[in-house]
């Protein structure tokens, strides 16, 4: 079970880069532009990751689920959230997770030959910090699949 927030995609009206402008006097990540547009429904969005790292946490024992389809900046940036938690989880036994989350996002590719998302680098890292205060509060990092739900990930995978 995948849960994708499935916001629209949020385009600056000075640079037209896509991010999602999920609190209030957020600037545009490209060009800096503060957002005047109405964006209450993208002010859910941190909350809506969180829930669905529960969710999937408790689907797939792990954030990411199996198979995740990028179809929007929200997919793109949830998937992002994802992985670094995930990758926190097996790698960090106690604090710094501030400085565990800012490396590895510092290490993500954020250039290729086709797109150069490298403005969205510091974005993505507020996004997590935002996302790990939450983390925290709510100890989602103790969450564990149900009994029901390891019996059929292990099903899942020995059979066919
Ligand atoms: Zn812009």
């Amino acid at each position: 079970m995948t849960v994708h927030i499935k916001k629209p995609n949020f385009k600056c009206s000075e640079c037209e880069a896509i991010f999602i402008p999920y609190k209030e006097g957020i600037k545009c990540p490209k060009c800096n532009k503060e957002v005047k547009e109405d964006i209450s429904e993208y002010l859910d969005f941190i909350d809506e990751i969180t829930g669905s790292m529960k969710i999937h946490k408790i689907h797939y024992g792990q954030y990411s689920p199996d198979a995740w389809y990028v179809g929007s900046m929200s997919d793109h940036i949830q998937s992002l959230v994802f992985q670094t938690f995930d990758s926190m989880e097996h790698d960090l036994k106690n604090g710094k997770e501030k400085e565990y989350l800012s490396n590895f996002i510092n290490k993500i590719k954020w250039k290729s030959e086709k797109s150069d998302h490298r403005y969205l680098k510091n974005y993505v890292k507020e996004i997590a910090f935002e996302v790990l205060d939450i983390y925290k509060r709510e100890k989602i990092k103790s969450i564990h699949p149900s009994i029901r739900d390891r019996i059929r990930m292990l099903l899942r995978q020995c059979l066919p």
